[in-house]
């Protein structure tokens, strides 16, 4: 747990405004939120467990709640921002909250039972709750589709693990609960998705949501008036109908893992382009693999597609500069495949052709405080800090790249 103590000038109104503007990723659609205050730069966090509290507080539905929770954020009016022990965020302004009692003890996550009754109490005893070495997976699906979940999710983290871990910048274990809840079907999963996503539900097959920190998916092989899946086999089947769908499960997984091993910090300002680019450069699935899992590097077909025919017929001159200096385009449904592909694109180009300039920019981001919203001058200065001020030399440089990878 990287301990923050934070005394810095926010109204809590705003913290938690920002927070119930909650930062999900979908597949095809990422909210964001709006700027709070300007970028300071990054100081050092000590890593020791935070001291843990006892919360009283009534939430926006007014109904009184008492948890245990680290304080990672006190404003200047008494409003705090908690980390519960099963990972969620959450905010009390000064009139919400009650109570706030030390308890004389560290933070620590939930155990497996603690939390196997706290999601069986959430979620109903139609969902079972399963353990793998890292993640908790609560269920509705059948267990043959939970267990490939599972090992697709275990195979992951191991990749993601090898890939990044260096000594320099070693990864750290998750610190709160990876947690994974599976409805048995679409309509299960887009009723639940609905009341948190609102519309945007119908667009996706997966989210994970920064401020739970959990990811919601559906067994993808279940389809009205089909059997389920019983073997290994019969899932990879049904899967490969639907390759893209596969996609969005190794996409979430990643944006999880990333935020909980020390690649991305939650809440703190992660350019989108930068994580999406991240997810994207992971997502590529192979159905031929047991995992459904490709080798890592190789270029993901439906993001190159789409980047070349932005590149080729409506890319604009500086579309770099506000790819990095904001996360506008992501916000603008109608250029949102293309913002992806570029995110995508230019994630894969940095890490192929400068990997040791793309980890040092990967760790200045994950150095920053959380709730500190940078300006988009202050992003592209943090970018070019790292890569050099030249921003058309590397534009120039990067399309001749993806057209070189493109024959
Ligand atoms: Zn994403």
């Amino acid at each position: 747990m990287a301990r923050r103590d934070l005394n810095i000038p926010l109204s809590l109104l705003s913290v938690s405004s920002l927070l119930r503007t909650i930062i999900y990723c979908l597949s095809l659609c990422c909210l964001s939120d709006g700027g709070l205050v300007s970028a300071q730069s990054p100081t050092k966090t000590e890593k020791t467990a935070p001291p843990l509290f006892e919360f009283t507080f009534t939430d926006d539905m007014k109904r009184e709640q008492t948890l245990e929770a680290a304080q990672i954020l006190q404003a200047q009016d008494g409003g705090v921002v908690m980390l519960t022990r099963d990972g969620r965020l959450l905010t009390a302004t000064p009139e919400q909250l009650k109570s706030k009692r030390p308890l004389d003890r560290e933070f620590t996550p939930l155990d497996a039972s603690e939390l196997e009754k706290q999601l069986k109490a959430e979620f109903g005893d139609d969902f079972t709750v399963t353990q793998t070495k890292h993640f908790t997976i609560c269920s509705q699906a059948g267990k043959r589709y939970s267990q490939w979940c599972g090992y697709l999710f275990e195979r992951l983290y191991m990749v993601l693990h090898n890939y990044w871990d260096d000594k320099a910048h070693p990864l750290h274990e998750p610190e709160v609960p990876l947690i994974a809840v599976i409805f048995k079907d679409r309509a299960n999963f887009e009723q639940y998705a609905s009341q948190l996503l609102g519309d945007g539900a119908a667009a996706t097959h997966g989210f994970y949501s920064i401020q739970s920190n959990r990811m919601v998916l559906y067994d993808l092989t279940a389809a009205p008036n089909e059997r389920p899946a019983y073997t290994d086999a019969d899932i990879l089947f049904k899967l490969r109908k639907s390759p893209f769908n596969v996609a969005t499960v190794i996409h979430e997984c990643t944006h999880q893992i990333a935020f909980n091993v020390g690649l991305h910090t939650r809440f703190a300002d992660n350019p989108l382009w930068l994580t999406e680019g991240m997810a994207t450069y992971f997502e590529t699935p192979d159905l031929k693999s047991k995992t459904g899992w490709r080798t890592v590097g190789k270029p993901n077909p439906w993001r190159l597609r789409q980047f070349q025919d932005y590149a080729r017929s409506r890319r604009p001159a500086d579309s770099l500069q506000t790819l990095i200096s904001s996360d506008q385009r992501f916000q603008e449904a109608e250029s949102l495949l293309d913002t992806y592909a570029e995110a995508w694109a230019f994630t894969y180009f940095l890490i192929k052709t400068k990997r040791r300039l793309y980890e040092e920019y990967l760790h200045l981001i994950a150095a920053r405080q959380p709730l500190i919203w940078s300006t988009p001058a202050a992003r592209l200065k943090d970018f070019q800090s790292v890569f050099g001020e030249d921003l058309n030399q590397l534009d120039q440089q990067f399309l001749r790249y993806m057209r070189q990878i493109s024959r």
